[in-house]
């Protein structure tokens, strides 16, 4: 998973693009990058690590620029390295200069590759943004085609998840896939300057006078003050997308508002569902911080029963999952999450979580739970079992580590040593959004929609 962002016609747009990347840090922490083109060069910055550590202010004033585009990355395609981290950028002999920065990932990456590269395309990484530059770059500078028309061709021929920005020394483009899989927004300033991101958390802090989202299969042309919307025939056909429904469980920050609909309002409808379809009456409701906040309010609102933040996590940790090896995984879970007994003593606990996907996390925060006093502990997931691996841009492990794909409820809970476990349906799940049919279940149900 990964963020982008986007800055038009500011004269400090490195400065905003880094406050965007800052926003939209807990969709990548592996690295982070940022180009900027001033007219005559882009500047290019781009580093493992987190973006406060990436972009002191000194490094920020060295980008001068009026148009910056920026990335945080979590791998799902590359290995952990700089080359594999956005953006990529193109320079040029006849002048043009390009940088790109894209959320999501490529299923036909070989075979496009393969044909860019017995046409001379040199390949510096195995990241699938280079692609979708290279590409572009490709077909506008050898085969004379206009930018939109190569982003048009290049919908036709690469399959995947693709929420995207690219800048030319002059313009900016916005461009997503026709499923529109991951979240994309843009918005205007009252002095005339334009940002993109992937989520509109980004852009609240950048004080937009209107936000929109970028549509599915839309291409969007910034040109001074001119913004020219292209629509291809897949925006025309397309009557229904993909939305990835787990940004709304667990991906996306509970203050953006994505494909429709606020994160935090489906998140509290997620825990009210749960509710309407749970029995048993616990004590005390409990989230696994953060990401189930919502999840348990609604859940707690529905019953009608008090909710407590027993469980204090220290935000410096990062999330969990991101850390490559199960070692530091296994450990950080206990730096991350510190129980408060004086909540759980002699408690029935409703033990709220998103998702549960190896397993990892909440046996070890259930054996928290019952050290801290708890009596019995109730797991109430708001997602169905994941028992499919994502392809388009989540970095779910393989199938073989989903603890659901071999598992079922019952032994799940006896892994996870809890008194009981409640997932949601999917039919449950599609009763959160407005337009169900518009999402993708993959992870739950293995109906993949681009094969
Ligand atoms: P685990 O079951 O130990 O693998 O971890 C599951 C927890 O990690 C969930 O409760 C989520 O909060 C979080 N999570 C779920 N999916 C992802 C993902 N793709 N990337 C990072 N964290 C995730």
């Amino acid at each position: 998973m990964c963020g982008i962002i986007g800055i038009y016609n500011h004269p400090r747009a490195a400065d905003l693009a880094v406050l965007g990347l800052f926003a939209e840090q807990h969709r990548g922490q592996e690295s982070c990058g940022i180009a900027v083109n001033n007219s005559k060069i882009i500047k290019l910055r781009k580093k493992i690590g987190l973006v406060k550590d990436v972009f002191p202010e000194d490094k920020i004033s060295a980008l001068h620029g009026k148009i910056a585009i920026g990335h945080v990355r979590y791998p799902t395609r590359g290995i952990s390295a700089v080359e594999n981290s956005q953006p990529h950028i193109v320079e040029t002999l006849s002048g043009p200069s390009y940088a790109l920065a894209s959320n999501g990932d490529i299923l036909n990456y070989k075979q496009i590759r393969a044909e860019l590269e017995q046409n001379g395309v040199y390949f510096a990484s195995f990241n699938d943004g280079e692609l979708l530059l290279k590409f572009i770059v490709f077909h506008v500078e050898k085969n004379g085609l206009s930018i939109p028309e190569a982003i048009k061709l290049l919908m036709k021929n690469v399959k995947g998840a693709y929420s995207t920005v690219l800048s030319t020394k002059t313009k900016m483009y916005l461009f997503r896939d026709p499923l529109a899989i991951r979240p994309m927004c843009y918005g205007k300033t009252k002095d005339g300057s334009y940002a993109v991101a992937s989520e509109s958390c980004a852009l609240d802090i950048l004080y937009m006078e209107w936000i929109k989202e970028v549509q599915a299969a839309q291409i969007i042309e910034i040109d001074e003050d001119k913004v020219s919307v292209f629509s291809t025939k897949e925006t025309q056909k397309n009557i229904f997308t993909k939305h990835c429904i787990f940004e709304h469980i667990y991906f996306s920050r509970p203050d953006s508002f994505i494909f429709g609909e606020n994160v935090f309002h489906v998140r509290k409808k997620i825990g009210k569902i749960l509710a309407q379809n749970d029995d048993f009456d616990p004590d005390i409701v409990v989230p696994v911080p953060d990401s189930a906040n919502f999840i348990a309010l609604g859940y707690a609102r529905e019953k009608n029963l008090p909710y407590e933040m027993g469980l204090i996590r220290n935000h410096y940790v990062g999330r969990t999952f991101i850390k490559p090896e199960q070692t530091i995984r296994d450990e950080s879970v206990y730096q991350k999450f510190n129980p408060l007994p004086h909540f759980f003593q002699d408690k029935k606990v409703a033990l709220i979580d998103d998702s549960i996907v190896r397993g990892t996390t909440l046996r070890k925060i259930v054996k928290l739970v019952r050290h801290a006093g708890a009596k019995e502990i109730h797991l109430r997931i708001g997602s169905p079992p994941v028992k499919h691996s994502c392809y388009y841009g989540i970095d779910t492990p393989t199938r073989q580590e989903l603890i659901a794909n071999e598992k079922d409820s019952n032994t799940i809970c006896k892994y996870l040593k809890a008194d009981s476990l409640k997932y949601l349906t999917i039919k449950q799940l599609q009763q959160a959004v407005q337009d169900p049919q518009n999402y993708c279940y993959a992870c739950f149900n293995g109906e993949y929609p681009i094969k």
